[in-house]
This record gives structure tokens, sequence and C-alpha cells, in this order.
């Protein structure tokens, strides 16, 4: 025979003040490296959601761009009818953390066509490495971030070429170039922070998420 729930039991509702419901983060899953952020984001203990499709866009209190290759992400993009819901949400202040590929898409211009979202106040250069230099790691100190410099993996990476007045720089290469930066929620980086187990950036992305009401 079932048992009836006790009235005041463990789960009755409304015992104490609920907490603020955690943030979702979306990883753009359409292609790319996006199991990689999912990873971190559980490491760090933060609910993340692959999104592929407006409706979970929609849900998503910021997201990720991983890597991979941009003209078929942002092929992807339209073909998914993502891009331009996904622009007007970054104009409404949705957080964006953007790496390799995510941060091209980014960017203002890029100096060729294909589809952006165009959103951050940077030139950035495509595949600026040569064929040597296709892959490499360096260890950069990060700009204002205490700690250690920073492990950064480049695999067929973008570098920064210039940015507005609005946008924080913070770690460029020995010879100078500009490899990530911040305008207000945005974040791009030409590494791919999530191939390591420096979470310092991911952290830094997360503190840009206004707490839900
Ligand atoms: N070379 C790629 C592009 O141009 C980016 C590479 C990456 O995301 N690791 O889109």
């Amino acid at each position: 025979m079932a048992a009836l729930a006790a009235p005041n039991g463990p789960n009755r509702v409304g015992a104490s003040p609920t907490p603020a419901p955690a943030p979702l983060v979306g990883v753009l899953a359409l292609q790319g490296a996006f199991i990689e952020h999912l990873a971190m984001l559980e490491q760090l203990g933060v609910s993340g959601r692959p999104v592929r499709l407006p409706a979970e866009l929609a849900e998503v209190d910021a997201l990720i761009i991983p890597g991979g290759e941009s003209t078929t992400i942002g092929k992807l993009l339209v073909d998914y009818a993502l891009l331009e819901p996904l622009r007007a949400r970054v104009h409404a202040g949705l957080p964006v953390f953007g790496t390799c590929a995510g941060a091209i898409m980014l960017a203002r211009d890029i100096g060729r066509e294909q589809p952006l979202l165009g959103v951050m106040d940077m030139v950035v250069e495509r595949n600026a490495f040569g064929r040597q230099l296709q892959s490499f790691e360096a260890d950069l100190p990060l700009e204002g971030i205490a700690g250690p410099p920073l492990r950064a993996v480049f695999i067929r990476a973008p570098v920064i070429r210039a940015v507005g007045p609005g946008v924080r720089v913070l770690a460029r290469l020995p010879d100078g170039r500009i490899v990530a930066a911040q305008q207000g929620p945005l974040l791009a980086t030409c590494f791919h922070p999530e191939l390591t187990q420096d979470t310092r950036l991911h952290r830094l992305f997360l503190e840009a998420i206004p707490a839900r009401r």
C-alpha cells in the first residue's frame, strides 16, 4: 500500500528562503571543442549545457563559443537560425566567452567576409602563425589577474591585431601581440584555456554573469 506523503515532510517548500537559482552556462555545440568547455564548467561546479537550437540559447545565462573552424561555426550559426538571436542577446548583455575560433566570431573585423557576430571592438587576424608554428604553447602573464603565468595552447590560432578603447588587454605574446582581451561581459582568447587545468579565465568569465532573480 502506498504511504501518504507527510504534509510537513522534508520536501515542504517555503520553509526557508530559496537561494538564487544557479546560472546556466551554454556552450555552443555546433562544431569544435565544446566537450572540453563543458568538462571545465563541471569541474568548477557550474551547470553547463550544449546549445544547438534557438530555444536552448534562450534559456542560458551566458555562452561559451569554442575553438574549431570559424567559417564552419559561422555557416552553422546561419543554418541553425542562431546568428541573429545570439547577436540580439549579446546586445542585451549576454556574457560570451570565445576561445580561438570563438574569439574570431566575436570580432568586429577580420579583414574578410564570413558570418561573424561582430560584437567586440577588435580586429582579429585568422591563422596568424605560419606553418612552423601551427600549434605551440607559451607561458603568458595575465594582465591584472593574480597568479603565475598561464600555460596557453595555440592551435592554428588567430591574433588580436587591434582593440578599441573599451577593450582591456589581458595577455600578450612576448613580441607584444594581443592574445586575450575583455570588453565588459565579453571575453576572447586566441588560445585554448579549456585544454589545460587552469580555470582562471573561466572563473573571470563567470564573474560577468549577473545573479538570477
Ligand atoms: N584556424 C581556425 C579558424 O580560423 C581557428 C582554430 C581554432 O579554433 N583552434 O577559425
